[in-house]
């Protein structure tokens, strides 16, 4: 099946600090399924490095306080109309993103500490119909 995955798990360096979090079951996962690779965050405008940010409710804020709601929905808009363009049937995120966290989310006050939530993108994702997997559920995909 084809499956849109989050960029930084399959090792491109598009997170906030300019590195990459490359999942160790990713390339396995390539070769049972079609991957289409995004980054909700680069694709809504934002730099890379780039301020961390987190969701407050439905805002997201940067660590210094401006507020990046609108790009963060636009990545949402553009990985959803990827998703429906290359026939995804699944994404798989990397966990606790802004964008991209499912189930649990950083809470916002930049001290570490998670919330139950979702990411931007993976809220819209599911609204859609998405089956929305975390990275340490890739396993089930590989069965
Ligand atoms: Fe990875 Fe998603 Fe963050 Fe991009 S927005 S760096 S794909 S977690």
């Amino acid at each position: 099946m084809r499956i849109l995955i989050s960029a930084c798990l399959l090792g491109t360096a598009c997170r906030y600090d300019g590195k990459s979090k490359a999942h160790p079951l990713a390339e396995a996962l390539a070769t049972r399924h079609q991957l289409v690779p995004v980054c909700p965050e680069q694709l809504g405008g934002l730099p890379t490095p780039r301020t961390p940010s987190e969701r407050r409710g439905e805002r997201v804020i940067t660590a210094e306080g401006a507020d990046v709601t609108a790009q963060y929905r636009r990545g949402a808009e553009e990985a959803l109309r990827l998703c429906r363009l290359f026939g995804c049937e699944a994404a798989v995120l990397k966990e606790r993103s802004p964008s991209c966290g499912d189930g649990q989310i950083y809470d916002g006050t930049f001290t570490g500490a998670l919330t139950a939530g979702q990411g931007v993108t993976a809220q819209l994702l599911e609204e859609n119909g998405v089956a929305v997997y975390g990275e340490s559920r890739i396993d089930e995909l590989l069965k």
